[in-house]
């Protein structure tokens, strides 16, 4: 098993959702859209917000807490600074890990200006000193400074601006109860259709003066894995094969052509998912495998494989996750051609009860 891990390139993944900033880096933020006009898709969220923004805007005060939830690249952080946008305020960004310090927060909070956007990313890996000082902070506007040590010290109640907090978080079951009863404003992005991707393409193409033809735009859409971010980073890549290989327009078939060079198959997986996915049905009969022995199998953490990889896999049906573990469905072995035996961890599937996701 062990030359088994050794296969997993993950460092150099095209397909991964999460941000890399030498991939990344300054093109991103040039991609990022500015107004809730621009933002395609995320149709539920985007009506709830305008409608939010309107009131806050009426009542001319803050808006209330908002916490935007689901996997990475999906444009949490581009939602958040076009709210603060759209509220016409400052913001403030950070991560949950960055603020080591309960003084962090509070220096940042007592700095904020009334209505400013505060954003604070990963928001489920805030320290508990941290998450703390922001109960009071995100109530009642105020928060409790300790000043001195021992039988000296005092406590300070001292108010600050009101402030709009957005959290992003790529796990809202993680964060504390006391924490998600805060918010006011639940928002969940949904992995986007390939229509939607296939706009955000041709935008981004625009952007970056590549000329793309709609089929082409589709092709990278739909091997996207539902999520803008990997859209964008195809888009760059496909470039590259368009002007070298063709006449510099990115067409279906310079597209195909790129994506099938890049071993990226018609759904969008790639070798990391196939091989996920073989690891599973070679060494576990198809499942059910816990997620802790998946990961020691194949050399990733638990958490990535959960956050990355899992959601769109689910999403098209290949794994399922089960009480007992994740299971590779018939699908995915038509998918990659491996006949589907009816084994010790499939049986369940055969007999038809697919289990149901219980673990969030
Ligand atoms: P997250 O914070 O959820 O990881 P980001 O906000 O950083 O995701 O988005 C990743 C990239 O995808 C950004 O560069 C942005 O240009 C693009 N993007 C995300 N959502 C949209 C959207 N709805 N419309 C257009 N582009 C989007």
């Amino acid at each position: 098993m062990v030359e088994e891990v050794n296969e997993f390139d993950f460092e150099n993944r095209i397909v991964s959702n999460e941000y890399d900033d030498i991939q990344d880096g300054e093109v991103e933020n040039c991609l990022r859209p500015k107004t809730l006009e621009e933002y395609i898709g995320q149709e539920k969220a985007k009506t709830n917000l305008k409608v939010y923004i309107e009131s806050a805007k009426l009542r001319g005060e803050a808006l209330d807490h908002v916490l935007l939830y689901g996997p990475p690249g999906l444009g949490k952080t581009t939602l958040s600074s076009i709210i603060a946008n759209e509220m016409g305020v400052n913001i403030r960004t950070t991560s949950g890990p960055a603020i080591e310090k309960a003084g962090d927060l509070a220096a940042i909070l007592t700095n904020l200006a009334p209505g400013d956007v505060l954003f604070i990313d990963e928001i489920h890996r805030l320290s508990r000193v941290a998450e703390e000082i922001l109960y009071p902070a995100m109530e009642d506007y105020a928060i409790d400074i300790i000043i001195g040590k021992g039988p000296s010290a005092r406590t300070i109640h001292m108010p600050i601006p009101k402030f709009t907090l957005i959290g992003a978080t790529t796990r809202a079951g993680q964060l504390t109860t006391p924490l998600r009863d805060r918010f006011g404003v639940l928002l969940k992005l949904e992995l986007y259709s390939p229509e939607e991707l296939a706009t955000i393409v041709k935008r981004s193409a625009k952007i970056l003066e590549i000329a793309i033809t709609e089929d082409g735009a589709l092709a990278i859409a739909s091997r996207s894995r539902g999520t803008p971010r990997i859209a964008n980073r195809l888009l760059k890549r496909i470039r590259d094969f368009a002007l070298v290989k063709g006449d510099g327009t990115i067409t279906s078939e310079i597209a195909n052509y790129a994506l099938e060079a890049l071993e990226i198959d018609e759904l969008g997986l790639d070798n990391i998912d196939r091989r996920m996915l073989e690891a599973i049905i070679k060494y576990y009969g198809g499942g059910p495998v816990g997620i802790d022995t998946l990961a020691a199998t194949i050399g990733e953490e638990a958490i990535t494989i959960e956050d990355v990889y899992e959601p769109y896999l689910m999403q098209i049906g290949f794994l399922s996750r089960t009480p007992r573990g994740r299971c590779v469905t018939k699908l995915a072995y038509d998918h990659l051609d491996i006949p589907f035996v009816v084994g010790a961890g499939n049986a369940s599937q055969v007999a038809g009860q697919r289990m149901m996701d219980l673990d969030n």
